[in-house]
């Protein structure tokens, strides 16, 4: 199995590069923050709140969710506008710190790519702990920043400040959680993406597989 880890935080170019990566290699790709994402929309839509562990523990089993390409399917709700929204933004990091969420996203994750016979997966914890065997580990950074003008671009409602704040919150959060928090493997090929092209990275990534 061919399994491609890419992690790092927000806005550090982590999706451009993964999916050019894949489509350079002839692999599919899986953006699984888009998983928690999706978890954390339908707990939204049904009313349960994202900071009750057990409520969103007996959810999370019960959810049919698709993540292919751009499109985000909730049981068969298309949920691909919402789960970028600032409702599932804000609360994104809470579930995700959820043990039990992380569990049973994790064994989808590896399903997907056992199924595949790999991929090319990105997220905060691939390298460190769905795919500590994977053949290829990449941890992208840029500076803060540099993140955060290019989220800005993306969320057109919201102030550079406002984009800014969020990401030095999601940050914190992410890297300071218990289970699975944001950290770098130790045998990740680190990447400091502020300064380079996409054909840069991907050219560079390439040459490093074995
Ligand atoms: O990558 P994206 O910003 O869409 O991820 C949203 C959130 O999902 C992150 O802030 C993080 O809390 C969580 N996440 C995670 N583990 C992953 C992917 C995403 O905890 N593998």
């Amino acid at each position: 199995m061919k399994v491609i880890a890419i992690d790092g935080p927000a806005g550090s170019g982590k999706s451009t590069v993964a999916r050019r990566l894949a489509e350079h290699l002839g692999l599919e790709y899986l953006d699984t923050g888009a998983m928690y994402r999706a978890v954390t929309f339908a707990a939204l839509r049904r009313g349960v709140d994202p900071a009750d562990a057990d409520d969103i523990a007996t959810l999370v089993p019960q959810l049919e969710l698709e993540v292919g390409g751009d499109t985000v399917r909730v049981d068969d709700v298309d949920a691909s506008i919402e789960i970028r929204g600032p409702e599932v933004t804000r609360a994104v990091s809470v579930v995700a710190a959820n043990p039990r969420v992380r569990a049973d996203l994790v064994r989808r994750q590896r399903e997907w790519a056992q199924s595949r016979d790999g991929g090319v997966l990105e997220g905060r914890d691939i390298g460190t702990v769905v795919f500590p065997d994977a053949v290829l580990k990449v941890y992208l950074t840029a500076r803060p920043e540099i993140r955060a003008a290019r989220r800005s671009k993306e969320v057109s409602d919201l102030s550079y400040e406002a984009v800014a704040a969020d990401l030095a919150r999601r940050d914190a959060l992410d890297e300071g959680r218990e289970a699975s928090p944001l950290t770098q493997a130790d045998d990740a090929i680190i990447v400091d993406t502020s300064d380079l092209s996409v054909d840069d990275i991907v050219a560079q990534l390439a040459g490093r597989l074995p």
